[in-house]
C-alpha cells in the first residue's frame, strides 16, 4: 500500500523504515513531517492508508477530505485513540487500526520514573549538585513501602503499574469498570472513586480519555484527596482540568505532580520550541511549582516499544491490504 505519514520525526522514518525493509512486501511510506489536518490531508493524495500519532487531528472534516482522496485505512502508531472521531469514520466506510499493545512497560516504568524523580526530589538534587551545592534542605522525600498507591484504569499499562508497586511493598487499590481478576487474585481492592481518592498517597492515571473520563481529576476529586497527594498523569492530558491541579498545587492539597501529557500538548510537545515565548500562561503556572515534574510525552519511547509501533502498524497495513481483519484492529 502506499502511505501517507504524518508528524513524523527521524526516530519514526528510522524504525517505520526498518520494520519495512523487514517485511516480505514492503509497503510504500511517504513521509511527512506536518501534523495531519484539514491543510495538510491534500498530502495523502494516491494513498490507501494514512499513518498518524496522538496529536493529528483525525476530526470528521480530515476524515472526509480523507475519504474523498480514496484513502481506505486509517492505521495510528499509538495505543490511545481519542484524536480520532470514529463515528465520521464509520459513515465514511473508513477502517481505523491502532497499535493497542505494543509496550505497556515503557509507559508503566516512566509512571514509576516519575514517581521516584518527585518523592526524593530527583530533579532539584541533579542541579544543585551541578551548581556544587550539596545541601539537603528542600530535598527530604518518603518511603515508598506501605503507601498506598491508587491506579485509575487496570488495562494492560495500569496492570504493570500495579506490579512494579507492589514490588516496592506499596498496597494498591484501582478503580476499572472491568476490574482485572488477576490483580484482584494478587490483592488489589477496587473502590468506586468516591472511597479511593481519601485513601491514596499516590494516584495514577492509566483510563482512555473519552467523555467518561475527561476531567476526570477536578477540584471535586481533588477536594476527596489526602493532604500532600502525588498525582501522575500517563494517559492523556484531558484526564486532567489543569486549572484546578494548579488550585491544588497553590494550597498543598497536591504535594506532588507528575504529567507525561498536557490538555494543550498539541501546540508544544514533540517540537524545539527553545528560541520561542512559551504562549501558554497555564503550562507556564505549572512550570514554576518545584514539585511539578514534566515530560513532553515520552512514556512510549523506548527502542523496544518504537519497535512494536513499527512492526504492528506494519502488520495492520498489510492485513488490511489483504483484506484480513484481525483483532488489533479497531474496525468499523
Ligand atoms: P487499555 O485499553 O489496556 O486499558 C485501559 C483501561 O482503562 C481498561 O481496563 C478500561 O476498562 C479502563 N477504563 C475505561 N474507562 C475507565 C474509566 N472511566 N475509569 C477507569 N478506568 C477506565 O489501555 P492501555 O494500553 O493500558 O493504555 C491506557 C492509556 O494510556 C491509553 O488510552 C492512552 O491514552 C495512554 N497512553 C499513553 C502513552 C504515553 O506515551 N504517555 C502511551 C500509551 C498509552
Amino acid at each position: 500500500m502506499k502511505v501517507a505519514i504524518f508528524s513524523t520525526k527521524p526516530y519514526d522514518r528510522e524504525f517505520l523504515t526498518q520494520a519495512n525493509n523487514a517485511l516480505p512486501q514492503a509497503h510504500e511510506l511517504i513521509f511527512h513531517e506536518t501534523q495531519l489536518n484539514t491543510q495538510s490531508a491534500l498530502l495523502a493524495q494516491n494513498c490507501q492508508a494514512v499513518c498518524c500519532f496522538v496529536n493529528d487531528h483525525v476530526d470528521a472534516t480530515t476524515l472526509a477530505q480523507l475519504a474523498e482522496l480514496g484513502v481506505k485505512l486509517i492505521a495510528l502508531r499509538c495505543a490511545g485513540f481519542n484524536q480520532v472521531d470514529l463515528t465520521a469514520a464509520k459513515k465514511l466506510g473508513l477502517l481505523v487500526a491502532r497499535v493497542a499493545d505494543y509496550s505497556p512497560h515503557a509507559v508503566a516504568e516512566h509512571a514509576l520514573g516519575l514517581m521516584l524523580m518527585l518523592n526524593r526530589n530527583l530533579h532539584r538534587a541533579y542541579h544543585r549538585v551541578r551548581e556544587n551545592d550539596y545541601s539537603l534542605n528542600g530535598l527530604l522525600g518518603f518511603d515508598m513501602v506501605n503507601k498506598t498507591v491508587a491506579v485509575i484504569g487496570t488495562g494492560k499499562i495500569g496492570a504493570v503499574l500495579a506490579t512494579i508497586v507492589r514490588g516496592l511493598g506499596c498496597r494498591v487499590i484501582a478503580y476499572d469498570p472491568e476490574p482485572n481478576s488477576a490483580l484482584v487474585a494478587a490483592g488489589v481492592a477496587y473502590l468506586p472513586l468516591d472511597q479511593l481518592w481519601p485513601q491514596a498517597d499516590i494516584i495514577s492515571l492509566h483510563c482512555p480519555l473519552n467523555t467518561h473520563t475527561h476531567h476526570l481529576i477536578t477540584n471535586n476529586s481533588i477536594a476527596q484527596m489526602k493532604n500532600g497527594v502525588m498525582l501522575i498523569n500517563t494517559g492523556r492530558g484531558g484526564l486532567i482540568d489543569t486549572k484546578a491541579v494548579i488550585d491544588g498545587l497553590k494550597s498543598k492539597k497536591i504535594g506532588h505532580l507528575g504529567l507525561d501529557v498536557y490538555e494543550e500538548e498539541g501546540d508544544l510537545f514533540f517540537e524545539d520550541n527553545s528560541n520561542q515565548l512559551l504562549q501558554d500562561d497555564v503550562f507556564a503556572r505549572l512550570l514554576t511549582f518545584p514539585n511539578v515534574v514534566i515530560t513532553g510525552h515520552q512514556a512510549f519511547f523506548t527502542r523496544e516499544a518504537l519497535t512494536a509501533i513499527a512492526r504492528v502498524t506494519l502488520a495492520n497495513i498489510t492485513h488490511v491490504e489483504r483484506g484480513e481483519l484481525t483483532q488489533v484492529c479497531l474496525v468499523n
